[in-house]
């Protein structure tokens, strides 16, 4: 069981926690030193920790690049905690939220508190999908509507769980499967919240865990919940009960190189059929629970959910992620369409508002059906120019589309600014990869932050010794169609020197495919390929067999840790340059361009830059890592722009020749 929160403290931090300096905490001889079994003085981590102090103290922004093996974790932990100031720590995987939680803040307050005194009020604050519902379980019990025995053993177990959990998180309930089709029925995502005229507002897990939040001096959230609950304050002009965070003297964003997608896609626009789809159910199965289901309504809902089909079977077609530009001419063509979808919306709201003596979810109904006709308004007319409007159609099923129709700004630095940065008194950004070139211009443009404090830490690892990047100078380019023969080739020749224990990482997933089926069959180790397993169960399977070789794409470039032998050697295909016909990609670049800048260089390397660096970063986990890092794509040293994606990377000794690749792994 995971439990989602500490217990509750009534003491204030500060005082006490004054009385180590953070020289006495982190130098030799320090309370680290003594407390932590694997300690080693890390010049870098009391660096950051000053920084952030300093941060902290003169209300400044910070932007810090501390590299794998700072521990900057400790490092902003401390001064937070010495700062008695309320803190989120916002970060970008649920691992490293798990880290600080169950691991860091124990230590620290073990370290710092020993005999208890003055322990700290941690909570740890996962999406709200993650949480039950209890409304929605106990109308479900009324009237289950459920499909399969499965779903019916998983009701059962979910039914059970409900009396005894003080938490209503899902990782409690390990039989449940990722994907279960019954926890998305009944979970506690805000579309369907009826906040706090829900009969269940009291015992509601949401409002269990807003409390909580409340009391607590450090809240842990991943960005997706904190951009969320910034949209969803800016949405109701920060009234003092919107969203679900406190107030907050600080945030400190971890692996906040993901911080401009992940607002994007918060503060953009999306509708699907799905989301139509799921409002014409939750509307039959709560009237037909009340018995209140009239033939008035059934005709709404049948009109809209037939409009709906009509107009997502009009949008252009396509599969995957393409530009929505020509709405003004889909318009022409099809306006009546679109008026009547959005007159179904009308008459469902109407239709609903009509009702006598009806139960509080239905006005919420009426909220939803309201809002979904604003945003397919705002997703068809709006002129706005900082907005891409695009289409995503993906296939759910056998002969069945879910089609997205999104807005996404162009550009989240002005809303970012004017949203958190110029709200916030300190934001701390740190990750292993933020600077380009040394700097953090591209960041600080991107993200729009100002007068900010800035700090590339220097490594802990000795790069020069620990790791050789190979570049061969003799392949073709990577956008050619003779370069995937020649390299699965290099690649094989590469995988006999390092005996296996490779990453092979591709930009998409054609090239990944075509290389693997290339070399299946023609080495003597064990080839797992992203896509046969779940992400974690690859990753175990590559842990645990000797000489393995993993194939994957993207979601294996970031957020992977293997240490020791087992992984000896990353090799990337091409520079990891977003795809430019991706329709944010595209419209970022068109934007930057018209406005007179040069979009190559200021977006598209710098973009690629951050990517590699995580990429090669998965090698070099500890001190004693050793091995081989290998770009297939020696643009790196044929172009202009090559520098910069050199002068980037950790001082890697390099080489264009296989001779020193066998020489550093013994082999000659
Ligand atoms: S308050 Fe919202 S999330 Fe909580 S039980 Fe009620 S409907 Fe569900």
């Amino acid at each position: 069981m995971a439990p989602t929160s500490q217990p509750a403290s009534t003491a204030v931090p500060g005082v006490k926690k004054r009385d180590v300096s953070l020289y006495q905490f982190f130098a030799p001889g320090g309370v680290l030193s003594r407390t932590h079994p694997a300690y080693e003085f890390r010049r870098g981590q009391l660096q950051m920790a000053q920084s952030v102090e300093q941060a902290l103290e003169e209300k400044r922004h910070l932007i810090v690049e501390a590299g794998t093996g700072t521990g900057k974790t400790l490092a902003y932990l401390v001064p937070v905690i010495r700062s008695g100031k309320r803190v989120i720590i916002s970060t970008g995987t649920k691992n490293l939220q798990e880290q600080l939680f169950h691991k860091d803040i124990p230590f620290l307050e073990q370290a710092l508190f020993p005999d208890g005194e003055g322990r700290l009020n941690v909570c740890y604050m996962k999406g709200r999908n993650n949480y039950l519902c209890r409304k929605k379980l106990y109308d479900l019990t009324g009237q289950p509507v459920l499909s399969g025995l499965e779903e019916i053993e998983h009701y059962r177990a979910i039914a059970a769980w409900e009396k005894t959990t003080q938490t209503g998180d899902r990782a409690e309930l390990a039989e449940l499967p990722e994907a279960s089709a019954l926890w998305h029925k009944i979970d506690a995502r805000s579309d369907a919240c009826l906040g706090q005229k829900c009969s269940s507002w009291d015992k509601c897990f949401i409002t269990e865990m807003h409390r909580r939040a409340m009391e607590s001096d450090i809240i842990i959230v991943n960005h997706h919940l904190f951009f969320a609950d910034l949209s969803i304050k800016q949405q109701a002009e920060y009234a003092p009960d919107a969203g679900i965070l406190p107030e907050v003297g600080a945030v400190i964003f971890d692996e906040a190189h993901e911080l401009e997608d992940v607002a994007g896609s918060y503060f953009g626009v999306s509708v699907s059929n799905g989301r139509v789809e799921e409002l014409c159910r939750d509307v039959e199965a709560s009237l037909q629970r009340n018995h209140m289901l009239s033939a008035s309504i059934s005709g709404a809902l049948k009109t809209l959910r037939e409009r709906s089909m009509f107009f997502f079977a009009l949008l252009p077609q396509g599969e995957g992620r393409f530009s929505f530009e020509n709405r003004r001419d889909f318009l022409e063509e099809n306006g009546e369409e679109f008026m009547a979808l959005q007159q179904s919306f009308t008459r469902l709201g109407s239709e609903l508002e009509n009702l006598p003596s009806k139960p509080e979810e239905v006005f919420n109904f009426a909220r939803r059906a309201q809002e979904l006709q604003v945003q397919f308004g705002f997703l068809m007319e709006s002129e706005d120019p900082n907005t891409v409007f695009w289409i995503e159609r993906r296939r759910g099923g056998r002969d069945k589309f879910n089609v997205y129709l999104q807005a996404t700004p162009i550009d989240v630095a002005p809303i970012l600014k004017t949203c958190l940065f110029d709200k916030l008194e300190c934001a701390v950004l740190t990750s292993a990869t933020l600077a380009v070139g040394g700097g953090f211009e591209y960041m600080r443009r991107r993200l729009g932050l100002e007068h900010t404090r800035e700090s590339v830490l220097p490594s802990h690892f000795d790069y020069e010794n620990q790791a050789l990047l190979y570049v061969p100078p003799d392949l073709p380019d990577p956008r050619t169609p003779q370069f995937a023969a020649k390299a699965a080739d290099r690649i094989r020749q590469l995988l006999e020197i390092t005996r296996g224990r490779a990453f092979v990482l591709f930009t998409s997933y054609a090239q990944m495919n075509d290389v693997y089926q290339r070399l299946l069959g023609e080495l003597d180790f064990p080839m797992l390929l992203q896509g046969d397993a779940p992400k974690s169960a690859l990753l175990e399977e590559f842990r645990l067999t000797p000489n393995a070789v993993l194939f994957a794409t993207s979601s294996f470039w970031q957020g992977v840790d293997v240490q020791g032998e087992q992984l000896s050697c990353v090799i990337i295909d091409r520079l990891p340059f977003a795809v430019p016909s991706d329709p944010v990609v595209a419209a970022r670049v068109k934007s930057i361009d018209a406005e007179g800048g040069n979009a190559f260089f200021q977006y598209q390397v710098p973009a690629a830059v951050i990517t590699l660096k995580q990429g090669f970063g998965r090698l070099i986990r500890s001190l004693h890592d050793r091995g081989l890092l290998a770009l297939l794509d020696n643009r790196i040293l044929k172009k202009a722009y090559g520098r910069v994606f050199v002068e980037s990377l950790p001082n890697y000794r390099k080489t264009t020749e296989l001779k020193v690749v066998e020489e550093f792994f013994g082999v000659v």
